[in-house]
């Protein structure tokens, strides 16, 4: 590879030829700031924030797009580069609501953070502008343009990222603003609620809708016995909202942080992680045997399904139909819970936290009626902690509650890309008389867009894929199509890196995103938990046996059809 030599502010560096000037000055300690960067998203110079001086190049240049040349000489700090960075800081205020004490994104906003920085006059080119209205029209994403910067983000994490395309610039010049098409609320596009765009965001224009106040509400009312579980990656990214390090497990502390809530009992979701396995592998070794569409695709994420349903409706007889662990945990906890405890399912109070939005529009479903009651982000979780006066930082450790307290490693790895398909493996490899040793797949880890394997199980063999970020989801369709690929199971995840970089996951500044590998570092806390875990295969453990035993029968049998299985909706492009 050949390096490039350069100075910036004087000191030298010399990075591989292709290296942004932004990227170069990271290696040496300097943040440039920027607000529509967005590494692999969005590099399109627009916002004129990251401008540098180049000794001997006329005028400023975008740091962001410019490659470094051999010889360069490069100033990030000059009067000239400050007063242009303000001033443009203070026009981008000009037009923002500065809302900033009720915004959702208040200490983490890139825009607050540069203000205080600069030391910016918010005032300085005040303009009264008539504020334009809210879209409310999903149960997961709130769209506040009166906060927008046009930094293009969300626009390209929706397109590029994920080919779903339900938002895009709306008429010209001054008038250009984000929206969905015909300005029709988000609601009623192809959005598929993955809040990818919420997390790509740099201020407070995109949030979730939040269900906070409703779970202050049921905990507070004494008819109603509040149930937690936590989806298996918020162990691996809730103490990011307590600034701690990314990938810190903390899962004690989270359950302790849970039943300090109130009257509450934290469960562990992992344990319907393991029980999606058995049901789905069961399914798919069915499939095989009988005529049913191959190749079975994964159905627990609920951004993929909608996805599905709205762009290729062909294939929902290839999805699993099984639901997800979320909705199968709620299902469990309002029937054998329920039966088990004598309580009238009415009186509980179900409560999911999830990585995502798009289980926020799961919960909303018609076909779950309404097992889940509400579900939350891993930031409203932070958020509630932090408003019981919670010093999450300093709690000791706390376990998860029975009778859904055990789970294997199995089920931890469902929240990064490839971890389902590894457990599935793992029991696949079992039910169809494989090498019972067989515990690491690693083909199907890392966080690569599409990985592909070919295992042999006792002379069956077993072709998969797996695709995370739904254009990387598409491509695996559409070369399944038009028969370049063939495989006989495919888990797709629709956000990068699966859950672990979920739109519901904690905020992080661009100098963290943009240079820190989130994803394999959130992923690693989840790796390090299986290979902990004495219990590795979701078959084996002795919650999934005690549930098949007292309640189900058997996999796929009557009871688990009806209470653990789906089935989907096609739907328009628009509807
Ligand atoms: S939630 Fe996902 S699909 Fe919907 S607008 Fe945002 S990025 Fe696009
Ligand atoms: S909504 Fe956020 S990410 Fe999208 S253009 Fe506006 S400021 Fe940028
Ligand atoms: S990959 Fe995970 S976080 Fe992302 S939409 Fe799917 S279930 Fe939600």
């Amino acid at each position: 590879m050949k390096m490039i030599n350069l100075t910036i502010n004087n000191i030298p560096v010399s990075v591989p030829e292709g290296t942004t000037i932004l990227q170069a000055a990271k290696q040496i300690g300097i943040d440039i700031p920027s607000l529509c960067y967005l590494k692999d998203i969005n590099c399109i110079g627009a916002c004129r924030v990251c401008v540098v001086e180049i000794v001997g190049r006329r005028g400023l240049t975008a740091s962001c797009t410019y490659p470094v040349e051999e010889g360069m000489k490069v100033l990030t700090n000059t009067p000239a580069v400050r007063a242009s960075r303000k001033t443009t800081l203070e026009l981008i205020l000009s037009t923002h609501n500065r809302k900033c004490l009720s915004c959702e994104r208040s200490g983490k906003c890139e825009l607050q953070k540069l203000a205080a920085d600069y030391g910016l006059d918010e005032d300085r080119f005040a303009v009264e502008e008539e504020l334009v209205p809210i879209d409310y029209s999903t149960p997961y994403v709130v769209r506040d343009n009166n906060k927008c910067i046009n930094c293009q983000r969300c626009i390209a994490a929706c397109s590029k990222m994920q080919s779903v395309g339900a938002i895009g610039n709306i008429r010209r010049g001054y008038d250009v603003h984000v929206g969905s098409p015909f300005e029709m609320g988000l609601g009623s596009t192809a959005c598929v609620g993955c809040g990818q765009c919420i997390v790509a965001c740099p201020v407070g224009a995109l949030s979730e809708v939040s269900n906070v106040d409703k779970v202050w509400a049921a905990i507070s009312d004494p008819a109603k016995k509040v149930v937690f579980f936590t989806a298996p990656s918020i162990a691996a990214t809730l103490g990011e909202c307590f600034d701690m390090p990314v990938g810190t497990n903390v899962e004690g502390k989270m359950v302790t942080a849970i039943k300090m809530l109130g009257d509450v009992e934290a469960f562990n979701m992992n344990v319907t992680a393991d029980l999606t396995i058995v049901e789905e592998a069961n399914e798919l070794i069915n499939r095989v045997k009988s005529d049913k569409p191959l190749p079975m695709f994964t159905s627990c994420c609920p951004g993929w399904i909608k996805f599905c349903e709205h762009n290729y409706p062909e294939l929902l007889p290839n999805l699993s139909t099984c639901k997800s662990p979320q909705q199968m945990f709620g299902a469990l906890l309002k029937s054998y819970y329920c039966e088990k405890n004598g309580i009238d399912p009415k009186d509980l109070f179900v409560v999911s936290v999830i990585p995502c939005t798009a289980k926020k529009f799961e919960v909303e479903r018609g076909e779950f009626h309404a097992d889940v009651d509400v579900a939350l982000t891993t930031r409203e979780l932070a958020k509630m902690i932090k408003g019981a006066s919670i010093n999450f930082n300093e709690l000791p450790d706390s376990e998860f509650g029975d009778p859904f307290a055990i789970a294997t490693g199995a089920g931890a790895i469902f929240g990064a890309t490839g971890g389902v398909m590894e457990a599935a493996l793992r029991t696949a490899n079992n039910l169809l008389g494989g090498n019972n040793e067989a515990l690491v797949f690693t083909d199907v880890r890392g966080t690569t867009g599409i990985k592909e394997a070919t295992y042999t199980i006792n002379g069956t063999e077993v072709a998969v894929c797996v695709a995370s970020g739904l254009a990387n989801a598409r491509k695996v369709i559409e070369m399944i199509k038009s028969g370049e690929k063939n495989y006989l199971f495919i888990e797709i995840m629709a956000c990068p890196g699966g859950c672990i970089n979920g739109g519901g996951q904690p905020y992080q500044f661009d100098a963290v995103r943009n240079f820190v590998d989130l994803k394999a570092l959130r992923a690693s806390v989840l790796y390090k938990s299986d290979d902990a875990n004495g219990l590795r295969k979701s078959h084996e453990s002795p919650v999934i046996k005690a549930l098949y035993d007292e309640y189900f029968g058997a996999p796929g049998a009557e009871k688990a059809h009806h209470l653990l299985h789906t089935k989907y909706t096609a739907r328009k492009k628009y509807n």
